[in-house]
């Protein structure tokens, strides 16, 4: 097993482990270790909420979940030798979940997907979802199963929702103001158009007090992905990933967190994923003026891992570009997936799921989700695709109409 560099004690919280960590983008936040190029080492991530979200049968906690605090990243891990225009080679050489038997993180063994409520966040489909629900995750070995959504078990596709280098103070100034732009056509839409810099629980490592309130009011929110990589929610970054990160800081950086044992392709509900605290070992190189070289002025190119869940047969739905009131709109590939996402839910609830379920588990099963025509007008075309084998019943249509599965108690909701 690599070094542990760093270190996390589940029974604490994310302030006041032996190394402090982050939740926010900024260059001024120091590292937490050195490595060199060549190096492998391991990191343990807390869940992005930081144990708010309890394996229980409420969804009160996700109705007011702590967004200010999100998300809780292991890092930055300062790559020596790597200079602004190099491309950082990670390699994800392993992860997982937290072990359950043995260590200081021994526990878990459970994640979590939410839907949250439109005033709290919201999600993909918040205008038919508006209200706060959750399921919890048993794992056994590589499976996921749910009393919450019950006839379904399936292999997970583990990787880090988020990882990335940190951003220049030329390359921040660039976020804050397009997104503050972006922010200012419309400034108390619900849920937001975006997320400007929050003081408020903010995290900073070691930034020295006296820089605090400056950094803590220019860092950039996590949520998003960005040129840095960031919170890309790439399902496809399993074991034996390889991702070049662009490098626009001394020592690139690193930093990642966020980890989910499993996601459809969109975590559509936003909380989408299976979310859950674990373990990442990564492998570092630098390629010196990579991003001069291979054509990368921005964002992180990468080699997907080979360990996704080997499904056959697939059930797909399809969606276009025109709302659910029939108006027409021109090549909106956003609207397109929404829709066949729609119609795969609607598809579900006919063998007895109730919508939420079906929501939930189109946010962490391991389906494919993919723009398939983008060209011709007025109509995008996007598909999303449900491997059939992750049901234990038969799932397929057929002349006998579907068969009528016992949805349990349902997926929790919130009292408000
Ligand atoms: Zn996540």
């Amino acid at each position: 097993m690599p070094e542990v560099l760093f270190p996390l004690d589940s029974d604490k919280p994310f302030t006041e482990q032996e190394k402090l960590g982050h939740n926010r983008w900024h260059p001024d936040i120091p590292p937490v270790a050195s490595v060199s190029p060549g190096d492998s080492f391991r990191v343990e991530c807390r869940e992005w909420f930081d144990g708010a979200i309890r394996n229980d049968d409420s969804a009160d906690d996700v109705r007011h979940a702590p967004l200010n605090s999100v998300h809780t990243l292991s890092g930055p891990f300062q790559v020596r030798g790597a200079e602004p225009g190099d491309l950082l080679v990670v390699d994800i050489l392993d992860v997982g979940p937290i072990p359950q038997e043995t260590g200081p993180l021994a526990g878990q063994g459970w994640g979590y997907t939410g839907i949250f409520s439109r005033s709290n966040g919201g999600g993909f489909l918040t205008e038919q979802f508006p209200d706060a629900y959750k399921a919890v995750w048993d794992f056994s070995g590589q499976k996921a199963t749910s009393r919450h959504i019950p006839g379904v078990e399936f292999v997970g596709i583990v990787h880090p929702g988020l990882m990335g280098t940190a951003p220049s103070a030329e390359l921040l100034a660039r976020w804050n103001r397009r997104e503050g732009d972006l922010i200012a056509t419309d400034p108390q839409r619900v849920p937001p158009l975006a997320l400007p810099p929050e003081p408020q629980d903010a995290v900073l490592g070691g930034v020295d007090a006296g820089d605090f309130d400056r950094v803590a009011s220019e860092a950039a929110r996590t949520a998003p992905p960005r040129e840095n990589g960031g919170n890309q929610d790439i399902k496809n970054l399993t074991k034996g990933s390889r991702i070049f990160y662009p490098v626009f800081v001394s020592g690139a950086n690193l930093s990642v967190g966020d980890l989910h044992f499993s996601q459809g392709d969109g975590e559509i509900t936003f909380c989408g994923a299976i979310e859950m605290g674990g373990f990442i070992d990564l492998h570092v190189d630098v390629i010196k003026g990579g991003m001069d070289t291979y054509g990368v002025s921005e964002n992180a190119i990468f080699m997907p891992g080979r360990t996704d869940p080997q499904y056959s047969e697939w059930l797909a739905f399809s969606g276009t570009s025109v709302t659910l009131e029939g108006e027409q709109r021109y090549l909106d590939s956003q609207l397109a997936y929404q829709r066949a996402c729609l119609h795969a839910i609607d598809y579900l609830t006919t063998f007895g799921y109730t919508p939420e379920q079906a929501y939930l588990l189109l946010g962490a099963a391991p389906i494919e989700g993919r723009f398939s025509g983008v060209v011709d007008v007025p109509n995008s075309c996007a598909t999303v695709y449900i491997p059939t084998e992750i049901f234990d019943f038969d799932v397929r249509p057929s002349a006998d109409g579907p068969v009528r599965i016992d949805p349990g108690q349902g997926a929790p909701r919130s009292a408000d």
